[in-house]
């Protein structure tokens, strides 16, 4: 606490210093209807049909990979991956219950008495396109129960009542169990669930956390727990599970799907060496055409607002940034793929960023920019989590913008690519217009947001990104200079 205010009380001395000595030789940004201009061109640009929506793997991505390198490139920026290379790229795969009913199949075994699943079994597994387990004991939760402890379930099949399922979610990932056996009451319930499964997601090919699903007819919730029948008894270790002295083996056969795809990053190395980066960010990715039903006669899902408008602001403001050169810290720029399938390409990046994070001074990431009037105050998604809120305060001031309090934090921090960032460490926030004016902000959440028409049909409002994006040049300039911002205080 008393470190921070001290280099708060520094950046503040510095930065008037520094404001004398820099006004003579930096060129003046452009003016807002400039920007606008610039915006609006960019917008227009990347959700036209032709990009088909960027969906991650798509032609759409070829388009929007050369549209951002081309435009690093006459900002001055250098490959950010090193040797010429712009791309950081990755797999994702989607790994689902084959189609074929009775692919699967599991058995339950207690003692000399043994039942053969259904072929109504949904199973899915991550971490393997096919797999088998073997020998993994069945346990339940004790009734009454609290709270699971972490790693209390690993390497064993957890069956719980399809009921129970969600409410229980948070907890099963620090218990860690191998399996869900998942029952069901009735084929209402068995048919509600199912989809949920069948569906699979998305996710790093690199990531193969998560226990394997196997949902269970009513049929067979019944036949498993008459196995089980007397015989489940308390552990003794108290963890709140009960073993049920059964063993499972399965065979899972799946539905695999793979995309290649890449964040796009470019840099600005700094003036001064080892004084480590800001860096901003943005998503490339949309939806595709997959927006609206099937017989619509427009499902292309354009992305104007989500999140053309992230990108045309990050390339502007960091062009306005560097106008006159490089800053102190190298300014790192970072197009995201695959926000809209789960913050993907964000877990790409921290899973081997191509710096180490502690070496990132400060991020800013852009989402959803065009939305607000000219004038609009600026809220900040992650205020009281990095130490960068007086400096953010500071630039805002400098430049008449007035930074208000959100009640939308806790709802919208979690749902956006910087907090992958933030929760490893790295300060991290969202500075926006957009989620300052709730009633335009619930509007386009209410209307365009992932559908058709999240276009440029009806003409955008830039007034706020026009001021957001100058906000983010001067934010760039602050974070990435020595003498204004020499550091989080650690
Ligand atoms: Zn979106």
């Amino acid at each position: 606490m008393i470190r921070g205010i001290t280099a708060g009380a520094a950046a503040l001395l510095l930065s008037a210093c520094a404001s004398v000595q820099s006004v003579p030789s930096s060129p003046p940004p452009p003016s807002l209807d400039a920007v606008e201009t610039a915006l609006a061109r960019d917008i227009t640009t990347l959700s036209a049909d032709d990009f088909g929506g960027r969906f991650p793997g798509s032609e759409g991505e070829g388009k929007t990979r050369r549209w951002l390198i081309e435009r690093y490139s006459e900002i001055g920026l250098q490959p950010g991956m090193g040797e010429g290379d712009w791309t950081q790229d990755f797999t994702l795969v989607r790994r689902a219950p084959a189609s074929e009913p009775g692919a699967s199949s599991a058995t339950i075994t207690r003692g000399t008495r043994s039942i053969s699943l259904s072929p109504g079994l949904v199973a899915v597994q991550p971490g393997e396109d096919d797999g088998h387990l073997a020998d993994v004991p069945i346990v339940g939760l004790d009734p009454d129960l609290k709270e699971l402890q972490p790693r209390s379930l690993v390497n064993r099949a957890l069956a719980l009542p399809a009921s129970s399922l969600f409410k229980l979610f948070p907890q099963f990932e620090a218990a860690g169990p191998k399996v869900l056996l998942i029952m069901t009451v009735d084929e209402e319930e068995y048919r509600k669930t199912a989809p949920l499964i069948s569906r699979g997601r998305w996710r790093l090919d690199s990531d193969s956390s998560g226990p394997a699903i196997l949902l269970l007819t009513p049929q067979d919730s019944e036949r498993l727990m008459d196995v089980v029948g007397q015989n489940a008894f308390r552990h003794p270790d108290g963890l709140g599970v009960i073993a049920y002295d059964t063993i499972l083996q399965a065979s899972i056969v799946q539905q695999v799907d793979r995309i290649e795809t890449a964040n796009v990053i470019g840099r600005m190395p700094g003036k001064v060496p080892g004084a480590g980066a800001v860096m901003v960010l943005a998503h490339w990715d949309h939806l595709g055409d997959a927006c609206g039903p099937t017989d619509a006669k427009d499902r292309l899902c354009n992305g104007a607002v989500d999140n053309a408008s992230g990108l045309a602001v990050m390339t502007e403001a960091v062009k306005i940034a560097l106008r006159d050169g490089p800053l102190d810290r190298d300014v790192i720029v970072l197009a995201t793929s695959s926000e809209e399938l789960g913050l993907l390409g964000a877990k790409a990046f921290v899973a081997d960023p191509p710096v180490p994070l502690p070496t990132i001074a400060a991020a800013f990431n852009l989402d959803t920019m065009a939305i607000a009037p000219r004038g609009t105050p600026v809220v900040v998604l992650g205020a009281g989590k990095t130490q960068l809120d007086y400096g953010i305060s500071e630039v805002a001031r400098v430049q008449g913008r007035e930074v208000v309090p959100s009640d939308m934090q806790d709802a919208f921090l979690p749902r956006q690519d910087g907090w992958i960032l933030l929760r490893d460490g790295v300060p991290t926030v969202l500075v926006s217009s957009a989620l300052a004016d709730t009633g335009a902000f619930e509007s386009f959440m209410q209307g365009p947001y992932h559908h058709a028409n999240d276009d440029t049909a009806a003409g955008l409002e830039l007034g706020g990104a026009a001021q957001d994006t100058l906000l983010h040049a001067d934010l760039l300039r602050y974070f990435g200079n020595l003498t204004t911002y020499p550091g989080s205080g650690e």
